[in-house]
């Protein structure tokens, strides 16, 4: 059974202070929870105050972006090196970096080969627009995402990856996928991908989140979906007792899951 992954994207929010003290509150609630990979991703500044507050407890940090070189003059990015002490995980190609910063396919995948060889790990966001979505073109879209995130990656590197399916139409709007989509899309999309590239057993060992206008509401219904195991929350993860409930909504379930079988 794949162990559930809570992810925190806390976008360009809180001044380090402020990041603490959710950081705090979060811990205050969750530490408990070991069945639930819980990862806090605020802005670079915040790093080193989260990565404080959430030590000696059962909470990751991670970071929102990465540059894919070790160092040089690029001015204004952050390097693997610079993360490390400091995040286990960096969240890749989120959609927001694809349309403001002209985030690509190939630099997403330098950042990946980066990230894995220094044995972080990554979570890569892939999704299609409400354009793709409403022409049908989901599967080849995403599958083609997968594909170009993990060129030239061993199987042997997969249990470092996780990848977030995150419908850009759901993104911070409030409307998110209806389960059943999710799953089709982390499912078939996703899963059935990594199946093509891997095999079957890989591909059932990765772990693959929904990201997408997430909340304390929907994200039981979300997560007993068999190929959903987490979320890359945004909006709902600045409130500690909405991301902390989530925590415990997913823990509840996957608890459930394991005694039946
Ligand atoms: C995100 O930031 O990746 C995200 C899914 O945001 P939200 O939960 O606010 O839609």
């Amino acid at each position: 059974m794949r162990k559930p992954m809570m992810a925190a994207n806390w976008k360009m929010n809180l001044i380090p202070a402020e990041a603490t003290l959710l950081a705090q509150a979060i811990r205050a609630a969750v530490a408990e929870v070991s069945s639930v990979d819980s990862v806090l991703c605020p802005p670079y500044l915040a790093l080193a105050n989260v990565h404080h507050t959430v030590q000696g407890s059962t909470i990751a940090v991670g970071a929102q972006n990465v540059h894919w070189a070790e160092s040089g003059a690029y001015t204004g990015e952050i390097s693997v090196p610079m993360l490390k002490g400091l995040a286990e995980y960096v969240i890749i190609g989120h959609s927001e970096r694809r349309q403001y910063f002209a985030e690509t396919d190939e630099t997403v995948n330098k950042k990946l080969h980066a990230v894995l060889n220094h044995g972080l790990f990554p979570i890569v966001c892939v999704g299609e627009t409400l354009a793709q979505n409403d022409a049908g073109d989901t599967h080849a879209v995403v599958s083609a995402q997968v594909k170009a995130a993990l060129a030239g990656v061993e199987g042997s590197r997969l249990a470092q990856v996780v990848i977030a399916y995150e419908p850009i139409w759901a993104i911070g709007t409030g409307r998110a996928a209806t389960a059943a989509q999710a799953q089709a899309t982390c499912g078939k999309t996703v899963r059935g991908t990594l199946a093509e590239l891997y095999g079957d057993e890989i591909a059932q060992s990765v772990r693959v989140l929904y990201g997408g206008s997430t909340n304390a509401k929907n994200i039981g219904e979300i997560m007993q979906q068999p190929d959903i195991d987490g979320a890359l929350i945004g909006g709902a993860s600045l409130k500690a007792d909405e991301y902390s409930s989530m925590v415990q909504t997913t823990a509840a379930l996957y608890k459930a899951n394991a005694s039946t079988r």
